[in-house]
């Protein structure tokens, strides 16, 4: 009787396990549906033939990994390769409950960040985190934004820039010129009006000491959210609020300068030097 109890007992705890896993796994393509689906609806709405290049390459790219704990770091167990691919990037959705795999993935789902591109050689891997805290357009921008670094390092596209801080550079700065079009094709007419107006502020502080003035997001946030729907927490507003200063200070250099080498160097300086003081959400 006994042993009978402990066999039940076993296929319980086996069946349970099994049920928690296949509940995981349908919630994990759950958030790479919808985020796709978000980043699927860019693409086809603002015709970008880059934003298209780049959903392509997720979609024919991508499978379903889920984080696993290893003393060496984010390490990952692969939950759904299907079929034969000629890149393979590992998409992995992250779930609460991957905080406790390991310290690692505990900090990754932490950080305030939407999604990140972490370019391992061994298996590159795309992190989406659940997404409560972004409205649909977003998610679709910043899935972009990440497949745009995912794509380049699958090409090699920065590969001979030696330098490894210039390479990082010039791989945002790819992703954010790619991001701040996308964001002024879908923002429309208000949206322009938005980043002139951003424009003339930073440009008064430019003139004087060819400095660009930090971000100011109370003041556009309400405007802004009259153009892309409410914004769903404080660190979306504060990522449409960087991607508004962002692209009115790119918008600055290229009437400052005319040559597009010096265009390229100075916005990539304005970059670097943005993450380095941390005006970057
Ligand atoms: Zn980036």
């Amino acid at each position: 009787m006994k042993r009978l109890l402990l066999v039940v007992l076993m296929f319980l705890l086996v069946f349970v396990q099994t049920a928690t896993a296949s509940s995981d796994l349908a919630q994990r393509k759950e958030i790479i549906k919808q985020e796709f689906a978000e980043g699927d609806k860019i693409a086809k709405l603002t015709k970008n033939e880059n934003a298209v290049a780049i959903m392509k390459f997720l979609h024919e790219s991508a499978f379903i990994g889920q984080p696993i704990y290893n003393k060496n770091g984010r390490t990952v167990k692969f939950v759904e390769v299907g079929g034969k691919k000629d890149y393979y990037l590992c998409i992995v959705p992250l779930l609460k409950k991957d905080r406790g795999a390991s310290k690692e993935w505990r900090e990754a789902y932490d950080e305030n960040l939407a999604a990140f591109h972490i370019p391992d050689p061994r298996q590159p891997l795309l992190v989406l985190k659940e997404r409560s805290q972004f409205s649909g357009t977003w998610q679709g921008l910043i899935l972009i934004h990440e497949g745009s670094h995912a794509l380049a390092f699958a090409a090699n596209v920065f590969n001979d820039i030696e330098d490894s801080l210039k390479r990082r550079t010039m791989d945002e700065l790819y992703a954010y010129s790619l991001e701040a079009e996308l964001a002024e094709k879908i923002g429309g007419q208000e949206y322009s009006k938005l980043i002139q107006e951003e424009v003339k502020r930073l440009e008064q502080g430019y003139r004087k000491n060819k400095e660009i003035s930090i971000p100011d997001y109370p003041r556009y946030s309400a405007r802004l959210d009259k153009i892309f729907g409410k914004s769903c927490s404080k660190l979306e507003t504060g990522v449409r609020g960087s991607i508004l200063w962002i692209t009115a200070v790119f918008h600055v250099i290229e009437k400052n300068y005319k040559s597009p080498d010096e265009q390229q160097q100075r916005k990539a300086d304005f970059l670097w030097s943005a993450y380095k003081n941390g005006n970057m959400q």
